[in-house]
């Protein structure tokens, strides 16, 4: 037989590379495949929007509805939020749904409050705007306009900075929060992709499977948009 002819000649070095290969493939192929199933859905869940890629440009418009705390959230995903807040809970966790739904008006005032805040603490208006953007985005970039992200913080501690990851609601989401369609957005050490440092109080609905495949690969929105779909205008990470 050929097949065994073959498989006699080749070292096991040669057959362990060439069954890795096979399995990387058939993974690609895989998500690839799972990518065109939900064609459908990414075009409003995975729209992307940072500091390269304003929210007028995406075509996007927000329908809203009522979530928690008189706050509101695309209708897409006020379901999946209301399953994982009340999942969360029911584990013994204390989430507070802590931002969703902003407008452009509302980011506007938030941007330029934390702006002024750090150029009345002696910083120079480059230092403050550098800063500023690293924390909350501008005007017209937040994924907030999406209707589709949402901030989420522990009854016990409600500062958004690091720490916040320490707290038992955050490590309850980073654990669970893809299996509601959420990914944590803007993970450590992720600032030159996504444009912001972490926020580990930051959620951002994609839609169940992706979130599972983003979560899986531990990769960003932007790198799986770059991965799965390089035809996408939008998206401008370079991989670089
Ligand atoms: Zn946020």
């Amino acid at each position: 037989m050929p097949v065994s002819y073959l498989s006699k000649k080749l070292s096991p070095y040669v057959r362990v590379a060439a069954i890795i290969v096979v399995a990387a493939l058939m993974v690609f192929a895989g998500l690839r495949f799972y990518s065109w199933r939900s064609y459908g859905a990414r075009t409003r869940l995975t729209t992307l929007v940072n500091p390269w890629n304003p929210v007028s440009e995406t075509g996007f418009s927000a329908r809203l509805v009522e979530a928690e705390n008189g706050m509101r959230v695309d209708r897409s995903c006020a379901e999946p939020l209301r399953r994982m807040l009340a999942d969360c809970r029911a584990a013994g966790r204390n989430p507070v749904l802590a931002a969703a739904y902003r407008s452009v008006d509302e980011q506007l005032v938030l941007h330029d409050e934390r702006f002024q805040q750090l150029v009345d603490e002696g910083r120079s208006p480059e230092e403050a705007e550098a800063e500023t953007s690293k924390l909350i985005a501008a005007a017209g970039r937040s994924e907030h306009e999406l209707g589709l992200a949402v901030d989420i913080v522990d009854e016990g501690y409600r500062a958004t900075d690091a720490r916040q990851a320490e707290t038992p609601t955050v490590q309850w989401l980073e654990e669970n929060a893809w299996k509601y369609g959420f990914i944590q957005r803007y993970p450590p050490d992720t600032e030159d992709i996504t444009g912001f440092g972490w926020h580990p109080w930051h959620y951002r609905y994609v839609g169940e499977g992706i979130a599972e495949s983003i979560h899986s690969l531990g990769i960003t929105l932007e790198e799986y948009l770059s991965l799965f779909y390089s035809d996408e205008a939008q998206v401008v990470y370079d991989g670089s």
